[in-house]
């Protein structure tokens, strides 16, 4: 049973395991067209495992997979989750211009609107890459529609990451502006622990994580945010040679445990889209 009656948001970066960031320097975009794709499939028993559980949430999906798999994209929509982008071709925001930005933001929204038929309202930077250098980001996500980011994680992090941002649903530029829903940290012995998945989910034990929800839940009394990868409930995927120890690390520690996880935390807490929890409707 839940802890609280207080609802978590359940939250899926759909991307291929070949589109990591930290497997940019190994596979090319231009190669990613010959890639054996798996997302399709992955997602899929995300939608079941969803449907068992009986919640609902937010898909940031890729511009360039949305192209490509246009049925699922459908599929994530007519089963009443919430369809947000992830930009379209992973590119971090900090290596493109403001222009090459907005163009990328307009382009995956626009493309995840007409396939679903659904308003995206919401974005996540890939890799989190949202930070004190390119705040301005923010405010061209509003002028470009969007009404949520989920893109700044205040944590230190070799990659990403800014530790002194609210740990928090905030407004970075006034009220009038986008909302920031960062991924869940907990404040302890005066640092931010990420508590809200990617590869700390995989490594540590279940029980920790769970530990960590469930004390935003009832000592911040906030709602969690959670997030994942189809990628990381597949261990048959492709391995990519050439890794070094630590990218090797993260990326494959545990995916066989994943799904297993999942399903758990979907029994021990509630979830719901960003959207309903986050957004006021008018
Ligand atoms: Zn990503």
């Amino acid at each position: 049973m839940p802890a609280t009656q207080i609802r978590n948001a359940m939250t899926i970066d759909v991307e291929d395991y070949f589109q990591v960031s930290a497997f940019d320097a190994h596979i090319a975009r231009s190669r990613w067209s010959q890639m054996d794709c798996r997302v399709e499939a992955n997602v899929d028993r995300i939608l079941r495992l969803m449907e068992e559980a009986g919640i609902k949430g937010t898909f940031f999906t890729l511009g360039w997979i949305a192209e490509r798999y246009p049925g699922m994209v459908k599929r994530i929509a007519a089963n009443g989750h919430e369809l947000a982008s992830h930009g379209y071709a992973h590119h971090r925001a900090t290596e493109l211009s403001a222009g090459e930005f907005l163009q990328d933001i307009r382009r995956s929204k626009a493309l995840l609107e007409d396939i679903s038929g659904q308003k995206v309202l919401g974005y996540r930077a890939p890799s989190f890459s949202i930070g004190k250098k390119n705040l301005w980001a923010l405010d061209m996500l509003y002028d470009a529609g969007y009404r949520y980011s989920s893109s700044i994680y205040p944590i230190q992090h070799d990659h990403y990451g800014m530790p002194d941002a609210p740990r928090f649903a905030f407004y970075p530029n006034g009220r009038n502006g986008l909302l920031e829903l960062p991924i869940t940290t907990v404040r302890l012995m005066q640092r931010n622990l990420p508590s809200g998945g990617g590869g700390y989910f995989r490594l540590l034990p279940y029980a920790v994580s769970r530990w960590l929800l469930q004390r935003v839940n009832t000592e911040d009394r906030q709602p969690g945010i959670f997030y994942f990868h189809p990628w990381e409930i597949d261990p048959g995927q492709p391995r990519v040679p050439g890794l070094c120890i630590k990218t090797r690390f993260r990326h494959y520690v545990n995916l066989h445990r994943t799904e297993a996880r999942i399903k758990a935390l979907t029994r021990d807490f509630r979830w719901d889209r960003m959207d309903n929890i986050f957004l006021v409707k008018n």
